[in-house]
């Protein structure tokens, strides 16, 4: 059987951290139409009293769940109820968007056309949105706003800033996003700048015009724009829960708030939770307004956020380790002790060890074997093992797994789960996929099993082969903090701590671990999924678990991988049946790739 490459890059339970929320269907449509990946299947337990209706997919490396107002509703206060009731469901997001249309307020300093975006941008002491229509009356006539909305987070503004000045980015950079929808449904399109038209504000005194067509209101001459492509504007937002249809409104709060935008729901949402506001412009907020561009200017939105997105640097919790660790106390060199038992695939980033590690981080391990003697055996099993079939039932499922696992660039992280009678199968497996990696590619392989690597069956020596290993690799590596669990001794915790610096300086590289007992593996676990389970990831990860010992009660819910389950041995009888001829069919199969994008320090850091 042949095993065909897999197109889609979605393989293991997504992880929401982005909330959208939009106040029609057709915005709600532009963004869905720019998912990359739609989810079937959320695997999210809703809130019971959550009311909301949720759509979720994949944009970048982002996972979201997107709501949309309940139809025929608009307002703050109506907004304001669907982000609470994300929030509820959903206390990991990050960060929302509210992605839509809005009202341009186009004036001398910005010349906003109909289609362009306009983006909150919180200054030093507002969020980026008011809300006009909430605040008081001062006895000089003047209005003031009162209540303080909810800022953006800092990761978005620093995102924004880094797409802002990204030289780069093409002056169409939304236009692929912009085809996209379009091709979804042709009305989506630009309506072409003859349609564009901004009327002088209507005259203090005297009938404003009802906006019927062809009205022989006067028009503000402006200059066709050589590209039909929306251009971006930041600035604040006002937001109120009646509809503006009027430019005279609509001037006296530009001039009075610098806003550039006027909306309905953001106020409301921004109340709940740190949300940042894109408008598409749809129209002037004027009496002339229609709907003939509220398609477009939501296809904009919705590029933007796109775009946004793929600056926002998914979570990774390598980011939020200190340094400090190994810092001062590191002395002593690795010259004459150097064992030569470590494995190190020749590769071309190897390089000499930095005199000034530690060098009780490996000299306290000697395995009596050494790995390469002992892969030399496992080969030669293997081998013997090609004429008959060690797995006449399980083949496909698992090499369906392993070929996601080392395939998909998003697929970081695979556990092997074993119950003990099937711990041996499961060890062949990682065996068989050492020797695969170390033979057939060219990427760093690091291993650290225990009849293999190590000579002792302790959790620490187990961790110290990948830590020696990786140092061999990457001299310039970060030492990282980790947190003591309650009763472990200071060289444990710096032996987890180094764990997780190795793991996290890591890079298009293959990491096969066994976890020893329950903690161990759940604390590897726990470290692999907050450092390297993301779609960036350029390093694989393949741990051994023991199911009987693991209560997965430290592993955050939402850090999710895939899992192939090991059954144990089948029957002595049943071994031999059929010859596995494709099976070195299937292996070749086996194509690592890793994401193509390497994540760089300059996004949104
Ligand atoms: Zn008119």
């Amino acid at each position: 059987m042949v095993i065909t490459q897999s197109s889609t890059s979605i393989f293991l339970p997504p992880e929401y951290t982005v909330g959208v929320v939009c106040a029609l269907p057709k915005e709600l449509f532009a963004l869905r139409a720019l998912f990359d990946y739609r989810y079937q299947d959320p695997q999210v337990a809703l809130d019971p009293y959550d009311t909301n209706s949720y759509v979720f997919g994949r944009i970048g490396h982002h996972d979201i769940v997107a709501a949309c107002l309940p139809q025929g509703e608009y307002g703050t206060n109506s907004a304001a109820d669907v982000a609470s009731n994300m929030n509820r469901t959903f206390p990991a997001l990050r960060f929302c968007l509210l992605v839509g249309i809005g009202g341009g307020v186009p004036s001398k300093d910005h010349d906003i056309r109909l289609g362009d975006v306009v983006v909150s941008q919180p200054t030093e002491r507002e969020s980026g949105v008011i809300q006009y229509d909430l605040g008081k009356t001062m006895e000089d006539g003047t209005f003031k706003t009162i209540g303080s909305l909810i800022r953006p987070p800092r990761v978005l503004m620093k995102a924004i800033s880094n797409l802002a000045s990204d030289p780069e980015l093409p002056p169409d950079s939304l236009r692929s996003y912009l085809e996209q929808i379009a091709a979804r449904n042709p009305s989506y399109r630009h309506p072409g700048q003859w349609q564009d038209i901004l009327y002088e504000s209507s005259p203090l005194q005297g009938n404003p015009c009802n906006g019927r067509d062809h009205c022989d209101c006067p028009q503000t001459q402006r200059e066709d724009r050589s590209l039909d492509h929306p251009r971006i504007f930041y600035g604040i937002i006002a937001s109120g829960n009646q509809v503006v249809k009027s430019s005279k409104m609509r001037d006296r709060l530009g001039e009075k708030h610098k806003i550039l935008c006027l909306e309905m729901e953001a106020a409301g949402v921004m109340n709940t939770f740190p949300f940042l506001v894109i408008r598409g412009i749809c129209d002037y907020a004027d009496s002339h307004k229609n709907n003939t561009w509220q398609e477009y200017a939501a296809a904009t939105a919705a590029a933007y956020a796109k775009l946004l997105l793929s600056y926002v640097r998914p979570l990774r919790s390598a980011e939020r380790s200190a340094p400090g660790l190994l810092n001062g106390s590191a002395q002593g060199t690795l010259d004459s002790g150097q064992p030569s038992y470590v494995s190190v695939p020749a590769s071309t980033t190897e390089r000499p060890m930095k005199e000034s590690l530690n060098s009780t981080i490996v000299t306290e391990f000697k395995p009596s074997t050494t790995p390469e003697s002992r892969l030399a055996e496992r080969r030669t099993l293997a081998r013997r093992r090609q004429v008959w079939n060690p797995w006449p039932n399980d083949a496909l499922r698992i090499f369906r797994s392993l070929e996601r696992w080392m395939s998909v660039p998003g697929s970081s992280l695979l556990v092997l789960e074993a119950s003990p009678p099937a711990r041996a199968r499961a060890e062949d497996l990682a065996f068989e996929v050492v020797d695969f990696l170390l033979s057939t590619t060219p990427y760093t392989v690091i291993y650290s099993l225990s009849s293999l690597s190590c000579r002792s069956e302790s959790t620490y020596d187990l961790l110290d082969s990948v830590i020696f290993q990786s140092l061999r690799i990457n001299t310039t590596q970060p030492p990282l903090e980790c947190q003591s669990i309650h009763g472990e001794k200071d060289s444990e915790v710096k032996t987890w701590g180094r764990f997780q610096a190795a793991v996290s300086q890591l890079h298009h590289g293959f990491l096969i671990i066994e976890g020893r007992d329950a903690r161990c593996t759940e604390r590897i676990l726990t470290i692999l999924s907050e450092t390297i389970n993301h779609p960036e990831a350029l390093i694989k990860s393949m741990v051994i678990a023991y199911t009987t010992y693991l209560s997965f009660k430290d592993i955050p819910p939402q850090r999710t991988y895939e899992t192939v389950k090991i059954p144990p041995q089948p029957p002595q009888g049943r071994r031999k049946m059929g010859l596995t001829t494709g099976r070195a069919t299937k292996w070749k199969h086996l194509k690592p790739r890793f994401a193509s994008v390497e994540p760089t320090e300059s996004h949104s850091n």
